[in-house]
């Protein structure tokens, strides 16, 4: 059990046990909503990410739900189009639990991630992708 907060410490979170899959996610949804050039994401079983003090504020930027703090605006989570999934903004785990498994949408990227991690040029296969890989 991890507990995790946003930058103010005005929303807590709750995080049981370990994530599902871990990514960098390249999409332009998440590019727009972090206001960066990609996201770390630690997907977890939907039930295992609770909010335990404070109210975030949803919204979307492009298809994708997000949470977020309402005050000082940190992003929280977003619910995953495949169901019963949340996306933790894995920048609010502490640093040694991110472990990143592949890269996600890098036909969006606009700074290629140069690692040995698989680099889907959309999503992978079990995600309902192609498994189309780019070349970097
Ligand atoms: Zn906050
Ligand atoms: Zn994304």
């Amino acid at each position: 059990m991890i507990e995790a907060e946003c930058r103010c410490g005005a929303v807590g979170l709750e995080i049981e046990g370990s994530p599902v899959f871990q990514v960098y996610c390249h999409c332009s949804d998440c590019q727009l909503a972090h206001g960066a050039a990609y996201a770390l994401n630690a997907v977890y079983a939907a039930d295992a990410v609770q909010v335990i003090r404070g109210a975030p504020a949803s919204g979307q930027v492009r298809t994708t739900p997000r949470m977020r703090c309402g005050a000082c605006g940190t992003h929280l989570f977003t619910e995953v189009a495949v169901a019963g999934l949340r996306s933790l903004n894995a920048y609010l785990l502490p640093k040694e639990q991110f472990a990143p498994q592949f890269h996600l949408h890098c036909e969006d990227a606009v700074l290629p991630v140069v690692d040995d991690l698989p680099h889907y040029r959309r999503l992978p296969a079990a995600f309902g992708g192609s498994d189309d890989v780019v070349d970097w």
